[in-house]
C-alpha cells in the first residue's frame, strides 16, 4: 500500500484487486507503445480490447478519463470505435467536457460568452452545454498589427476564458484572452489541464496545455481553476453520475502527478502502468512521494496475471 511503496501486480493481488473494486477508471494516452494505457497517439496498446472485454464480462464499470482537450466526447467515441473498442460517449470524461461542466455547475450565465484558447473539442462541448464560444481554431488565422493609433477590440461580454492544448496559439489569442481577464476581475480563468507535454506524434513529445496555460498566467498574474486531472472536479462529476463509492474504484494510469494523484485525491485504489512517462526507477526514487497501490507493465497484465 501507500507509504510503504507500491506493490508489483501479481496473480494473487490482481484477484484481490478485482474483488475489491466495481469500477475501473482508465487514463487514455500512454507514453510508450508497448506499455502505455489505452493508446499512444493513434496506436492501440496491445491486449487492451481483450482486457476491457474481460473486465466488462465480470460486471466492472469502465470509465475513460483523459486530460487531452483537443477532442469532444463524441470525437473520442469515434476514436475508440476506429480502434475497434466499443465505448459509449457517457463512459468518456475528457477535460474539454469538464470545462463545459464546470461552467454549468457554477451557473455561468448563458448570455455571457466564453473565449477559447484551444481546439475544436472545447468549442463542441461548450456549444453542446448551451454556451456561446468565441476564439478556438479560427482565431489561429488572425494577425495583430502594432500601429501606434491602433486599438485591439474584444467582446466585453466574455465572462470566462478557457485554455487547453492549442497548436494554433498566436499573439492575437494571447492578447484577446489577456484583455478579457485583465479588464474584468470577475472573468473566470479555466484550464482544461496543465500537462507539460503531449503526444502529438509517435516519436516525440510536444508542448502540452501547461504551456498555453502558463502563457496566460504570465500575462494576467492570475492562477486558473484546473478541471482536468489531478483536480477532483471530474471525479465529483463522475460520482454524481455513477453512484459508486470511490473506495471501490481503481484509477489506472501512467503519470504519477496527474493520474495516480487524481485517484488518490479521490480515495480510489490506484494502478500505475509503467511507460515512457513514469519509469520503474522514478517510481522507486525515494524523493517520489506519490506511490500507487499497485504497479505493472501494461494494462493487459491484468488479464494475463488472472490466468483466465
Ligand atoms: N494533452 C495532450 C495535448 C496530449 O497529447 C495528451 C496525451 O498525449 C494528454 C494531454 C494527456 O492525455 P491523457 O490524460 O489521456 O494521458
Ligand atoms: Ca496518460
Amino acid at each position: 500500500g501507500r507509504g510503504s511503496g507500491a506493490e508489483l501486480l501479481s496473480g494473487a493481488s490482481v484477484k484481490a484487486l478485482l474483488d475489491s473494486v466495481d469500477a475501473f477508471l482508465f487514463d487514455c494516452d500512454g507514453g510508450n507503445p508497448i506499455a502505455g494505457v489505452i493508446w499512444k497517439g493513434d496506436k492501440l496498446i496491445d491486449g487492451v480490447p481483450r482486457t476491457l472485454e474481460m473486465l466488462r464480462s465480470k460486471g466492472k464499470k469502465l470509465v475513460f478519463v483523459t486530460n487531452n482537450s483537443s477532442k469532444s466526447r463524441s470525437q473520442y467515441a469515434d476514436k475508440f470505435r476506429s480502434l475497434g473498442l466499443s465505448v459509449a460517449q457517457d463512459e468518456i470524461f475528457s477535460s474539454s467536457f469538464a470545462a463545459a461542466m464546470y461552467l454549468k455547475v457554477n451557473q455561468f450565465p448563458p448570455h455571457k460568452k466564453v473565449y477559447v484558447i484551444g481546439g475544436e473539442g472545447i468549442l463542441q462541448e461548450l456549444q453542446l452545454a448551451g454556451f456561446t464560444a468565441l476564439g478556438g481554431p479560427e482565431d489561429g488565422e488572425k494577425r495583430v498589427q502594432f500601429k501606434s493609433s491602433g486599438f485591439f477590440e474584444h467582446d466585453k461580454n466574455v465572462g470566462a476564458v478557457v485554455v487547453g492544448i492549442d497548436p494554433s496559439i498566436n499573439y492575437y489569442k494571447l492578447q484577446y484572452g489577456t484583455l478579457c481577464i485583465r479588464e474584468n476581475p470577475g472573468c473566470l480563468f479555466i484550464a482544461t489541464n496543465r500537462d507539460s507535454v503531449g503526444h502529438m506524434t509517435d516519436l516525440q513529445e510536444w508542448p502540452g496545455a501547461g504551456c498555453m496555460v502558463g502563457a496566460i498566467c504570465g500575462s494576467t498574474e492570475r492562477e486558473p481553476v484546473v478541471v482536468g486531472k489531478p483536480s477532483t472536479f471530474m471525479m465529483d462529476f463522475l460520482l454524481q453520475k455513477y453512484h459508486i463509492n470511490t473506495s471501490r474504484m481503481c484509477m489506472v494510469g501512467d503519470r504519477l502527478d496527474t493520474d495516480i494523484l487524481f485517484g488518490q485525491n479521490a480515495g480510489c485504489k490506484t494502478l500505475l502502468v509503467l511507460s515512457g512517462v513514469t519509469t520503474q526507477s522514478e517510481l522507486e526514487d525515494s524523493s517520489n512521494r506519490i506511490q500507487p497501490d499497485y504497479y505493472t507493465g501494461k494494462v493487459s497484465d491484468i488479464l494475463e496475471l488472472l490466468g483466465e
